[in-house]
């Protein structure tokens, strides 16, 4: 599929970053790209503008990006699951490890006050860890947790078998 081809071509490989060894996906000539990026919340909207979505649960801090674009285009609200700290109010918080050390996300306890049809989003999917957490939180409040939506999926990682383990349906653009 064009569409699909044009929006991987304009991600970009960065060899041993952060650190040596690990390449890290580079989404930021795709944000340049006015095409590459309307192309991807095009692509999301096809699949998500026939099912009701009530808010997108975007991930800190990448998945805030699609995910404010793509609530727009849907008519739908947006509701941020953020780093410790971040929020104001009583929070619901998930801790989840990391390769070294430990992360959390946060998300306001009067998120939801009434149950609602969720789709979850970040950029990208690798060992499933913090979108596994996402979907915790999300568990803990009035959300029903329709889908997983990530820009790219890393193949050679176990993220979506994890997801789909936990029971978390996955739909990526890119691979
Ligand atoms: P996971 O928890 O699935 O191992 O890692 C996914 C999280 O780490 C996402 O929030 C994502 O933004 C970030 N991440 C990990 N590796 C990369 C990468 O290569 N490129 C980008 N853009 N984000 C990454």
């Amino acid at each position: 599929m064009d569409l699909i081809k044009s929006i991987r071509d304009s991600i970009r490989a960065i060899p041993d970053y952060p650190k040596p060894g690990i390449t890290f996906r580079d989404i930021s000539p795709l944000l340049q790209s006015k095409d590459a990026f309307k192309s991807t919340i095009e692509a999301f909207a096809q699949r998500y503008q026939e099912l009701g979505i009530d808010q997108i649960a975007a991930v800190e801090a990448r998945g805030f990006i699609f995910g404010a674009a793509l609530a727009q285009r849907l008519g739908c609200g947006l509701t941020l699951l953020r780093k410790p700290g971040k929020l104001p109010g009583p929070v619901v918080k998930e801790t989840y490890a990391l390769e070294y050390g430990e992360d959390a996300l946060e998300i306001q306890e009067c998120a939801f006050k009434e149950p609602q049809r969720v789709l979850l989003m970040d950029d990208l999917l690798a060992t499933g860890g913090t979108v596994a957490a996402a979907a915790k939180l999300l568990s803990r409040t009035q959300a029903e947790l329709l889908e997983a939506a990530f820009v790219i999926t890393l193949d050679d990682l176990p993220g979506e078998q994890k997801l789909q383990d936990l029971g978390i349906s996955c739909y990526t653009l890119c691979r």
